[in-house]
């Protein structure tokens, strides 16, 4: 930034008197402010003078010249204290020692919050010139500028530092041009700050393209000299024929600023003399009823061009802007441009969205600005159907005013958009559907957080992946897109099908086998001939259904076998006992009722939807099943099971000191793990039930680890946990 001071530290400046930016700045305040609102900007000037002594600008003008200068751009548009204040103080933060919470002990809560936030923005920087993140870009300025006094304070900082740019080299003022040109100058014209944007922009043009620049506002000045004579028949003319009517009003003549003649020429509209040979003169008058006599009387004047006509105070202008707009056949049949307004009008045209934070001397001033600044938004609200332009620009404002949406980050700068409450998961899968699908953690700001992390503005995002890692259903929990819910959902769903149709083409093969065919001799014609029948594309939809008992699986291998319905006591006892490693996924669930361990005699139900569950033989949740055997199919373990399984065991314990830590080592050290324990009063108080749910491998494993449970003396029952009754429990 221009206002950056060089570190040397020179005694104050004998160039200026000591006194200067003080007298300049009590000035401006005199014409709008009481004396006891005087006084604490003037505090605020001190404090700040202070914290900026020896500092200089690059100029070799003492720092606080730029504070000052950025408070009084602010009091022309005549806006609150506070906002002064925040001005004056808006670089002590960051070039200096002194502490937000210093300055809310000195200068209030509000003044401590708007520094802040100024100082904030001078922290996030604009790095790519793409267009969309040009747009981003403002969207998270506005969003990290709560309150808009931020935002105008940082306007008028880059206002002054675009006007001070000279002393920089080249090579900074374009970078610094070209930044104001993309990012600020359109805040301030969507902000309706009319005045600080065109000088936003004709700044801009000149550190980019100083030649351009020079040439053209010569071509200016001159011009002007040859309009002066239309401009000031026009002028008397219009003045005349208002006076006739007898409608009190302030005609000026207007010019178009220099770059919008630059950009009209360059997008060829219009050659130099085209677009700058139209004349515009701007009518104030007292009142919205007076705005249409006073175009009444000047389209009786002189005559309007058809279709040129604008009602901008029946349809305000998205940023609010209000006016009647008409072009007029002049005298010597040069076009005429007329704005028609009130002077109510003009100040929200001039000063935009400030001069709702104008200074008023009276509560009661202030309580009715409030009102209409609430109207005002409401009035935004209602237009917003009204045209595509208003829309877009409550979208910006919602940022602003209602927030939410947060813009973030990526690790290459790029700024990316995403609704308010978006988590690390939500980024990941914004960046990238494998990113999402792969991510396992995340560094916010270059630290590890959870991927569970609400973002907030202006975060750096990094996503760390993993390869083989896969979604967890869980995350479902905390997203807030769209997007990535719908990712995670079909991830899972996808996983289970793949895993659904491993396990079917198992069943269909078991089921095969039992009829004396072998799987791997069945030809095409015959899947061909199944999959018409079933009115499927593919086989993998067949075993998925298979597989999540949709379908049953000796019936498909008769109808692929081209056999006949078997009769119930064909069909019973011919299957083979299908087997479970325990790793097919979701495919297979062992149920949480009985939680049967390798080892177990158990029996297999298919659910639908649900694929196959598989329960202990004794498990007392499926006794009214056992005996229907068109319900369950045989399943056997595979006698290399590789994972663990996970048991619920109950231990009737004395009550002695460290005896959960006893129980525990007993259990690590047969080698499994603790997932969860609960402890409850025994049936007298010298006993204490506990409930472990650990991990272990086989029924082998389970004795192995009971055994030496009981070898601990304070143990006095344990015994394995099946069955409804403490299910909830051991969950
Ligand atoms: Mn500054």
């Amino acid at each position: 930034m221009g206002g950056k001071p060089a570190n040397h530290n020179p005694p104050a400046s004998p160039l200026l008197p000591a006194d200067s930016e003080d007298s300049q700045l009590r000035l401006r305040l005199k014409e709008y402010l009481k004396p006891e609102d005087i006084e604490q900007v003037m505090a605020a000037y001190r404090f700040s003078d202070a914290a900026h002594a020896g500092q200089m600008r690059k100029s070799g003008e003492p720092y606080i010249s730029h504070p000052v200068t950025v408070a009084c751009i602010l009091a022309e548009l005549h806006l609150d204290p506070p906002s002064l204040m925040a001005a004056l103080l808006h670089d002590v933060m960051e070039d200096t020692e002194v502490s937000k919470h210093e300055l809310a002990e000195k200068f209030g809560k509000t003044v401590a919050e708007l520094v802040d936030g100024v100082s904030k923005l001078d922290k996030i920087e604009f790095q790519t010139a793409a267009h969309a993140q040009a747009e981003n870009f403002r969207k998270m300025l506005l969003a990290m500028s709560q309150d808009v006094r931020v935002i105008l304070v940082k306007l008028a900082d880059r206002l002054h530092n675009m006007r001070t740019l000279d002393v920089m080299a080249p090579e900074k003022r374009r970078r610094i041009g070209k930044e104001t040109l993309e990012i600020y100058a359109p805040i301030a014209n969507r902000l309706g700050l009319n005045a600080i944007y065109q000088e936003l922009e004709d700044l801009s043009f000149k550190n980019i393209h100083p030649r351009r620049y020079a040439v053209l506002s010569k071509a200016i000045k001159a011009a002007r000299g040859n309009r002066k004579e239309v401009v000031g028949k026009v002028l008397d003319a219009i003045k005349h024929r208002l006076a006739e009517m007898q409608i009190d009003a302030e005609v000026t003549g207007r010019e178009k600023h220099l770059f919008s003649i630059y950009t009209k020429m360059a997008e060829k509209t219009g050659t130099f003399s085209q677009v700058f040979d139209i004349y515009g003169f701007r009518v104030i008058v007292k009142d919205t009823p007076t705005c249409y006599l006073a175009l009444g009387a000047l389209h009786g004047l002189y005559k309007p061009i058809p279709g040129k006509f604008k009602d901008y105070i029946a349809i305000p202008k998205a940023n609010g802007y209000q006016s009647l707009h008409t072009t007029l056949f002049g005298p010597f049949g040069t076009p005429i441009e007329v704005q028609i307004r009130s002077r109510e009008m003009h100040n929200i045209a001039e000063a935009g969205v400030a001069a709702h934070w104008l200074y008023k001397s009276s509560d009661a001033d202030l309580s009715a600005l409030q009102q209409r600044t609430h109207q005002w938004l409401q009035r935004l609200l209602e237009i917003q159907s009204e045209s595509a332009d208003s829309v877009e620009f409550l979208e910006h404002f919602k940022v602003d005013l209602f927030p939410d949406e947060v813009y973030v980050f990526t690790p290459k700068g790029k700024i990316m958009a995403l609704p308010r409450g978006a988590t690390a998961v939500d980024f990941a899968y914004a960046v990238h559907t494998d990113v999402g699908n792969r991510c396992v953690a995340v560094k916010i700001n270059q630290e590890l957080a959870p991927l569970r992390t609400e973002l907030r503005n202006g975060d750096h995002v990094e996503i760390i992946t993993a390869a083989h890692s896969k979604p967890n259903p869980s995350w479902l929990n905390y997203v807030a897109t769209g997007k990535a819910r719908a990712h995670i959902r079909h991830f899972l769903k996808t996983m289970k099908s793949e895993e659904s149709a491993v396990l079917g083409e198992r069943l269909l093969n078991q089921a095969l086998r039992a009829l004396h065919a072998d799987p791997s001799l069945i030809d095409e014609a015959r899947w061909e001939k199944l999959l018409r029948d079933y009115g499927v594309k593919t086989r993998e939809e067949i075993l998925t259904d298979i597989g999540l008992g949709k379908r049953l699986n000796i019936m498909v291998a008769r109808q692929l076998l081209a056999m006949a319905e078997p009769s119930g006591e064909q069909r019973q006892g011919k299957l083979g006992a299908i087997t479970i490693r325990g790793s097919e996924g979701m495919a297979v669930q062992f149920a949480k009722c009985c939680r049967p361990i390798p080892g177990d005699p158990i029996l297999g139900f298919i659910n639908k939807g649900k694929g196959l569950v598989i329960h202990t033989h004794d498990c007392p949740a499926i006794r009214k099943f056992r005996m229907d055997p068109d319900k369950w199919l045989d399943v056997e373990w595979d006698p290399d099971t590789k994972r663990l399984f996970t048991v619920n065991l109950k231990l009737a314990v004395a009550n002695q000191p460290g005896v959960l830590a006893k129980v525990a080592t007993g259990i690590a050290e047969a080698g499994s793990n603790i997932d969860n324990v609960s402890m409850e009063e025994g049936d007298n108080s010298a006993y204490t039930n506990m409930h472990f749910t650990v991990q272990i491998e086989d029924r082998e494993h389970l004795a192995r680890l009971m055994r030496s449970l009981r070898k601990i003396q304070e143990v006095v029952r344990i015994s394995r946990v099946k069955g409804l009754a403490t299910e909830n429990k051991s969950q």
